[in-house]
């Protein structure tokens, strides 16, 4: 089928909740995808910082293979081989002891925050509270749209979840102040993404720990977006010296099998006991199996580390290009995470840069974003940013 059979088709039978999608992309090797009718272009944004190791990763389409000859599926009323071992691998890097395995990053923030309230719930405190920051993004879920602190994702599906509350993200004096004797965790994305890739003073994270401790509140890090290498460390928790009580994770987990991932600390995961919560799929052999493929490269010594060298290379690289353009508002992020605000809508450069064969994408209106797979080469970074310094050129005033 080529682009147009392929749209038509979607226009007739797909629910319309994408708008125009521009391509149909139907192969990806690497850092490279083609659409339908045979067009290359460079991925810049890794299906929303999914595919983190590129597309098509032979180690990851060797476990998937794999499993695939073996076994497809079997219910969590069974122990699941590869299941456990990805476990294990990501307990042995990180602050979390047990793991409960679903299939996106929305369920996984449904698990965290059940489990926050579970474990409140069993010590016999009735704090089911929920401090949540303005301009968050935590999935398309009733209860998560209720944690999203953008009203856009909420308009038109009350009645919401009670127990949320909201503050300023960046503002530990906020969190403090809206605290009372319902709380009972404190949910945070490290660096929030969706809303325009906002990074937090260096030490908000640690005071927010501080505060927790102080409060005796637990404190959830929502690391789908952040999580597994796209910060420059394996989680982004890492560069703030401090670790939650729980995290999520999902997208680039499996290389691009659907998978959302909850860790908690020993004490807080024993607040779920036998029924408590499931998922049919979660912690399926495929999803697990390329999971832990992904966790071997990622944890490849030096991996990490040529992450955060090519990602510093990167932003110095967009600096210098965009160095006194004045439709520059600000460019920020951290290792491979990237977005670049503009005082006119993203969506003129992006398709732009689209049409010289480099796919990027926005968050919000004015930025411009950047996910690359975290395995691009500098001379990838050369290309977009030639590309870039020519999409910027005669933009309209903002
Ligand atoms: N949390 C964050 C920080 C995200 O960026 C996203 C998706 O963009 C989600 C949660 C929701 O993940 P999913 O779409 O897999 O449900």
């Amino acid at each position: 089928m080529d682009t147009k059979a392929i749209k038509e088709l979607n226009n007739l039978y797909i629910m319309n909740t994408y708008g125009d999608r521009q391509l149909a992309i139907v192969r990806g090797d690497g850092t490279k995808v083609w659409d339908a009718d045979g067009n290359e272009y460079l991925d810049f944004f890794s299906g929303i910082a999914v595919i983190s190791l590129g597309h098509c990763h032979p180690e990851v389409v060797a476990a998937v293979k794999s499993q695939a000859e073996r076994l497809f599926h079997v219910s969590n009323l069974y122990y699941i081989e590869p299941q456990v071992k990805l476990a294990q691998k990501l307990a042995a890097n990180s602050f979390a002891d047990k793991w409960f395995f679903c299939n996106s990053g929305a369920e996984a923030n449904e698990a965290a925050i059940k489990i926050a309230r579970k474990y409140w719930f069993n010590k016999g405190e009735a704090r089911p509270g929920i401090i949540a920051m303005d301009g968050s993004f935590h999935g398309r879920t009733l209860m998560t749209i209720t944690a999203t602190g953008q009203a856009k994702y909420k308009k038109g599906f009350a009645p919401l979840m009670p127990g949320f509350k909201h503050v300023p993200f960046n503002d530990v004096d906020a969190v403090a102040g809206a605290i009372d004797e319902t709380t009972g965790a404190v949910l945070v994305e490290p660096i929030q993404g969706e809303s325009g890739v906002r990074v937090p003073s260096d030490d908000y994270l640690a005071k927010l720990r501080e505060l927790c401790d102080d409060k005796g509140l637990l404190l959830i890090f929502d690391e789908v977006q952040t999580g597994l290498g796209r910060t420059g460390s394996l989680f982004c928790y890492e560069h703030s010296g401090i670790a939650p009580d729980i995290i999520t994770l999902a997208k680039s987990l499996a290389g691009g099998v659907p998978i959302g991932a909850m860790g908690a600390t020993d004490e807080v995961a024993a607040a779920f006991q036998p029924g408590d919560h499931a998922s049919t799929f979660g912690g399926n052999p495929i999803a697990t199996s390329a999971a832990c493929a992904v966790m071997d490269v990622l944890t490849k010594p030096g991996f990490i580390d040529g992450v955060a060298q090519t990602g510093d290379y990167l932003f110095s690289e967009v600096r210098a290009a965009l160095d006194g353009d004045n439709h520059v508002v600000e460019i920020r992020g951290k290792g491979m995470m990237m977005g670049v605000e503009l005082s006119v809508p993203a969506k003129e450069v992006v398709g732009r840069l689209l049409a010289g064969g480099i796919i990027a994408g926005t968050a919000g209106e004015k930025v411009l974003r950047f996910l690359p797979p975290l395995i691009i080469t500098e001379a990838e970074v050369d290309t977009v940013v030639a590309a870039l310094r020519d999409a910027m050129k005669e933009l309209p005033d903002g």
